[in-house]
């Protein structure tokens, strides 16, 4: 496994957020982390980042132990993040902003030229200032730079929020692309047709909790127990 999170609990002041969540990621796996509003899917990325460390539990990536490792040591083992807002440096290019996520890990490293062969649309972007950018180019850029930090895992935020579907589709399907040069991915998504359709397991939270665990396929092919899972 690459990836195993182990029954943590993790708290905002005293209020607790993850009463126990426990989910695995293998090699070139996808994973959707599905439910409503509130289940606590931002606050699991969050403590697997360290930026919300749990208080109890355990947190396991590539054979160490980050449960409390810093922000910083976490993403040099290899985890990449994509936030739901993107963050790019609005004033600089897409390659400026590429280059400053740049780091090696012991996974395998990516040039820019690669890069644009895999994603076709970024050539154009790299030259172009990230304010100018659509919110689905901004996405590819806010990707392609998790990828620069040579990642064997990539946890994405949201990565769909406030795109037309058209461009849902493009940028999900960077996601195989992720998985096909042996990524894995953990992918949280208010869009969960569009996540399951992607993913090979999927893991549902309710109340920080995880309330359903199985392969994607399940869910696609069972209406009723999708519907009384994830409401749609
Ligand atoms: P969403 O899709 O709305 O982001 P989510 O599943 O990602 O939902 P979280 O954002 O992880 O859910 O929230 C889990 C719980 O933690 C919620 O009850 C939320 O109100 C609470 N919470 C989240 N962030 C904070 C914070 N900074 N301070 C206090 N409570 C928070």
């Amino acid at each position: 496994m690459m990836l195993q999170v182990n029954g943590i609990e993790t708290f905002y002041g005293e209020t607790q957020a993850l009463f126990g969540p426990s989910l695995e990621v293998g090699e070139a796996e996808v994973v959707a982390l599905l439910g409503p509003n509130g289940a606590g899917k931002t606050t699991t990325i969050r403590s697997i980042l360290g930026l919300s460390p749990p208080r109890r539990g355990q947190i396991r990536f590539d054979g160490h132990d980050i449960t409390t490792l810093p922000t910083h040591k976490i993403s040099r083992l290899g985890i990449g993040w994509v936030p739901d807002d993107r963050r790019v440096f609005p004033t600089l290019t897409g390659k400026r902003n590429l280059a400053l996520g740049t780091r090696r890990t012991r996974f395998r490293s990516w040039s820019e030229d690669e890069m644009c062969e895999i994603f076709s649309a970024l050539q154009h972007l790299l030259r172009r200032e990230c304010e100018n950018m659509s919110g689905g180019e901004l996405q590819m850029v806010a990707i392609s730079r998790a990828l620069m930090g040579s990642p064997g895992i990539v946890l994405l935020d949201e990565p769909s929020q406030g795109l037309a579907p058209k461009i849902v589709q493009d940028v999900l399907k960077t996601i195989l692309r992720l998985k096909e040069a042996g990524i894995a991915c953990l992918l949280v998504e208010q869009n969960a047709l569009a996540a399951l359709e992607v993913s090979d397991r999927a893991y549902v939270m309710d109340r920080g909790r995880i309330i359903h665990e199985g392969p994607a396929q399940d869910l696609l092919d069972n209406a009723p127990l999708r519907r009384r899972l994830i409401g749609m």
